[in-house]
């Protein structure tokens, strides 16, 4: 089993030393309505932050806001040098746009790496902010020295949060990348001649053991509430045949927010030496 939960505890007493080094990181999130799992993840990001000594800012707003004043509201933060780290949290409440509302986010203050010039940077194989969710997924491959060179991976599942990115890490590290979705034919087939599976889909126990291929690293993103508690997308039988399983909880889920408090820092640190040039160059 690959212990992200240990490994996430880890990153986040790096995170502190780092934080305590650099004297001050501030992370700013925006909630708009009042969406119960919003709240939920929000709540858990400031925990997260205050632990590791980052100063957390939680700007809550109504599912009324109109689209120009919340767009007004990230601008301030933009604008706002205690401010390294913004982050929006989704889904937005209908009627607000959500593109613009990330394209509005300073790129360097994007810790959460959606805004268009950081999936781009991502896509160029030169990133600045990585999502957290697949930053871990290859954190953890690397934690536990997966080979990647040449290997042939398989992704399941094409979201801009998480596929797509986890996607281009893989093929940056030189992996053979397949991305499979909803339209995939015969995806069991696809699964049967990876060395490394990333499921991230979001359908309880969907993947079958017997698709997993002898010694093979499985990742497993997925998260479904049920009265049994959370489960995975990969059957946890799968455990029988792969090399390194993921568990669901305390796989991928602790990663993410450990890379999210890494952006942060990261923010801070890229922000410190510009406000250091500008004072320098007058
Ligand atoms: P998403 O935006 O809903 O995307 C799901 C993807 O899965 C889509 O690309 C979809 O294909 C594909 N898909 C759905 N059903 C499929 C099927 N039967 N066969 C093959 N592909 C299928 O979800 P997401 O935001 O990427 O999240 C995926 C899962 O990861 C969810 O369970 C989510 O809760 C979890 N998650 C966990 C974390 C964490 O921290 N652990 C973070 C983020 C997300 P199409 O594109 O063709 O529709």
């Amino acid at each position: 089993m690959m212990d992200g939960k240990a490994l996430a505890a880890r990153l986040r007493e790096e995170v502190a030393r780092d934080v305590a080094e650099l004297g001050h990181v501030g992370l700013a999130t925006v909630l708009v309505g009042d969406d119960p799992a919003s709240d939920v993840y929000i709540r858990a990001k400031h925990r997260a932050s205050e632990e590791v000594g980052i100063e957390s800012r939680d700007v809550r707003l109504p599912a009324s806001i109109s689209q120009d004043d919340l767009l007004a509201r990230v601008r301030e933060l933009n604008a706002d040098d205690a401010v390294d780290g913004i982050l929006v949290q989704l889904p937005l409440p209908e009627g607000l746009d959500e593109a613009s509302v990330i394209e509005a986010v300073e790129p360097l203050k994007d810790v959460d790496g959606f805004h268009p010039a950081n999936a781009g940077r991502l896509y160029l194989g030169r990133p600045l902010h990585v999502p957290g969710t697949p930053a871990g997924v290859l954190r953890l491959l690397d934690e536990y020295d997966v080979p990647l060179e040449g290997a042939r991976a398989v992704v399941l599942g094409r979201s801009d949060i998480v596929g797509k990115p986890v996607a281009h890490l893989l093929l940056q590290r030189n992996a053979s990348v397949t991305l499979c979705h909803s339209r995939t034919r015969d995806l069991a087939e696809e699964v049967r001649r990876a060395d490394v599976v990333v499921a991230a889909i979001g359908r309880a126990h969907f993947v079958q053991p017997d698709w997993i291929k002898e010694g093979a690293a499985v990742v497993d993103v997925g998260i479904t509430r049920t009265e049994a508690g959370l489960l995975g997308d990969v059957d946890p039988g799968a455990a029988a045949r792969a090399a390194f399983l993921t568990p669901v909880p305390g796989g991928v889920g602790p990663m993410t927010i450990a890379m999210l408090l890494r952006n942060a820092v990261r923010a801070a640190r890229m922000r410190q030496h510009l406000v250091a040039e500008r004072t320098i160059s007058g």
